[in-house]
């Protein structure tokens, strides 16, 4: 029976997350431990993102997960706890997130890594020089481009870039996506939030990771070249690095220790303390919040230069309190009124200007149980394109019109649109 040596996965990671240049917090959070590996976007006003996203990787972390059954229920789960606290807290309300996890489970003798995704995190694989995104982008660009109806240049540029199709915490179920991949010695695996793809490009993604550094160095490099190219959102990197040992006589049983149910470090929801450090087999960085990954290169712009002038403070002083009173200015003016949209395929109300303005990106007030392909072809193009609407109250007195105009979706009066 025992001919072939036995052979043992070994695996090595690392992580960094930064809030970036421009957002106020990071609603971004992960996790890391043997046989697990998360990374989660959050999404919603005031603490909603963080809350979100926090809820959904502890939620992971503490449900079984030994086969794909109880990895896509922990998903569920995961969904379940973030959609009924939404309802249950009114200040919640609207908060979802992404959720991308890579697992190893024991299937028919071997081990298998198991990707689930919801949302437009990604899952990167790296083997023989060749980078490929394992999993599908569930955003409303993403359908778009994969119809064949908008090119990648347009999609950076898409007043809806930002929109998810699909999300952890929205409706009562989600619908999941899964890969496997049988494990090969030089594997890479790269979890990341959209802050890091939408600042780096892939060739520059898998640039870095051909270099063979550690992953936690690997991870640090990403995500400070998100800040370098604007670091216009939160960006998170988890490297997972996959190295097959022949042993002789033993079993790789050792290797896995799953905690079930119990209290597993790493992951808080955001009322809570920052996570500490992951107990690992091998060294491995976690921050889940705002951090210190990378020293923000303006906040030591004075201390950095020695024997300036007062006038020169001064000056300095006036110029960041006028660019401050701009920046609220513009905060304020984007912000300022509401629409009527979609999001994820549904008529929704946001707060804020259309499209966003700059880095202020519009939030989600409302949701609605009205779908795009139950709008007339008016309406759909309207919502499509957003309208614009000074109050709540408006906005609400509009939905309740359009529900008056709603057809059905599956008679063959709309036409092909
Ligand atoms: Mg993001």
């Amino acid at each position: 029976m025992n001919d072939s040596p036995q052979r043992r996965l070994r695996l090595t990671w690392g992580g960094a997350t930064d809030q970036g240049r421009v957002r106020a917090n990071n609603q971004d959070a992960m996790y890391a431990d043997w046989g697990l590996f998360v990374v989660a976007d959050g999404m919603g006003g005031h603490q909603g993102g963080e809350v979100a996203a926090n809820l959904a990787v502890r939620t992971m972390t503490r449900a079984k997960r030994d086969t794909i059954r109880e990895l896509h229920d922990a998903v569920q789960e995961a969904n379940k706890v973030v959609y009924e606290t939404a309802i249950a807290q009114p200040e919640l309300h609207g908060m979802g997130t992404t959720l991308t996890s890579l697992a190893v489970i024991r299937e028919g003798g071997s081990r298998k890594f198991v990707a689930l995704n919801v949302g437009d995190s990604r899952i990167y694989h790296y083997r023989n020089n060749q980078l490929t995104q394992l999993t599908d982008d569930h955003s409303y660009v993403a359908e778009l481009m994969r119809r064949g109806e908008l090119d990648e240049e347009a999609a950076a540029v898409h007043p809806y870039r930002n929109m998810l199709t699909r999300a952890i915490g929205v409706h009562s179920e989600v619908e999941i996506d899964e890969w496997l991949v049988d494990p090969v010695a030089g594997d890479r695996f790269l979890l990341c939030s959209d802050g890091l793809t939408n600042e780096v490009s892939d060739d520059a993604i898998a640039e870095r990771l051909s270099i063979g550094q550690d992953p936690s160095a690997t991870a640090r490099e990403l995500v400070h070249l998100a800040n370098e190219r604007g670091g216009r959102d939160n960006s998170t990197a988890l490297v997972v690095d996959v190295q097959i040992d022949d042993i002789d006589g033993e079993s790789d049983q050792g290797s896995v220790e799953h905690e079930d149910g119990g209290e597993t470090p790493g992951v808080s929801p955001a009322e809570e303390s920052t996570p500490e450090k992951i107990a690992a087999t091998d060294a491995f960085e976690l921050r889940t919040k705002s951090s210190s990954s990378y020293p923000k290169k303006q906040r030591s712009w004075l201390n950095d230069r020695v024997g300036i002038s007062v006038a020169t403070v001064l000056i300095a002083s006036v110029l960041l309190i006028a660019s401050a009173a701009m920046v609220a200015t513009i905060g304020w003016y984007a912000r300022d009124g509401y629409h009527v949209g979609v999001v994820a395929n549904h008529v929704v109300i946001q707060k804020g200007r259309v499209g966003g303005l700059l880095w202020f990106n519009p939030t989600l007030e409302e949701w609605t149980e009205i779908q795009v392909a139950q709008l007339n072809d008016q309406d759909q193009r309207n919502l499509i394109a957003g309208k614009p609407l000074t109050d709540l109250a408006q906005a609400r007195e509009f939905l309740a019109q359009l529900r008056t105009r709603l057809v059905d979706p599956d008679s063959e009066s709309r036409g092909g649109g």
